[in-house]
């Protein structure tokens, strides 16, 4: 498939619905995240293998979470689980005025994720090397929170970091999984957006490795 044909069968299908989500993943090249060998399913809504026994996001899911977050222009967002980045690029075009920190254990991966974020001219991502499942408390609060990885229970040192008004999106369980919203306003509300299929989360919240 080619990319216009993906972004039309995201917005037939109800994944992509704001003119914000839809230009930041017309902007976004997914190809230069895949491996090479991967190049020509680029734009199939599948997720790739990226080595390290971990994949790159399937396009709908990113569209998903992109707009179930309700990202604004100038979001402080954090992401576990950076992978080669895709995720993270489209989340930074979406809160142009905003930044992205982002967290991955592999930092093979992070390096990856560092290098394409240069190649596509994105500034406002700080990518980490570390475990994610306990936050960045160092930059917390984040407006929005979102693992692309999957947690056997919301870490509650999440919720800590997430500011009031704030928004986070975690798949809970285990490699097929829920999708958990959480909203933090006035307490704590938690709303489940149906089932889902990610890698685990691994770490002192997560999993064993
Ligand atoms: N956001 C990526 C998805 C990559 S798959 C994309 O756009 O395609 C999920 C990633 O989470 C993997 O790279 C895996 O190494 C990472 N991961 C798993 N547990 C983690 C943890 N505790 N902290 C940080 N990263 C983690």
């Amino acid at each position: 498939m080619e990319k216009e044909l993906l972004i039309r069968h995201l917005i037939q299908n109800g994944y992509l619905s704001s003119k914000e989500v839809i230009d930041a993943m017309r902007e976004v090249p997914r190809e230069i995240f895949v491996p090479e060998s991967m190049k020509k399913h680029a734009y199939d809504d599948t997720p790739l293998e990226i080595g390290y026994g971990q994949t790159i996001s399937a396009p709908h899911m990113v569209a998903i979470m992109s707009e179930a977050l309700n990202l604004k222009r100038n979001s402080k967002v954090l992401e576990i689980g950076t992978g080669t980045g895709y995720h993270a690029a489209v989340t930074a075009k979406i809160v142009k005025d905003g930044h992205v920190y982002t967290v991955e254990r592999i930092e093979k991966l992070a390096e990856e994720a560092r290098k394409n974020f240069e190649k596509i001219g994105i500034e406002n991502v700080t990518v980490v090397v570390g475990d994610g499942s306990v936050g960045l408390p160092e930059y917390s609060p984040f407006d929005r929170i979102y693992a692309t990885c999957a947690a056997p229970a919301v870490p509650p040192r999440l919720i800590e970091q997430l500011s009031e008004g704030g928004k986070m999106l975690i798949p809970v369980g285990g490699r097929i999984c829920d999708l958990i919203l959480i909203e933090k306003r006035n307490g704590i509300t938690e709303k489940n957006l149906g089932g889902c299929a990610f890698v685990p989360m691994i770490g002192e919240e997560g999993f064993d490795g």
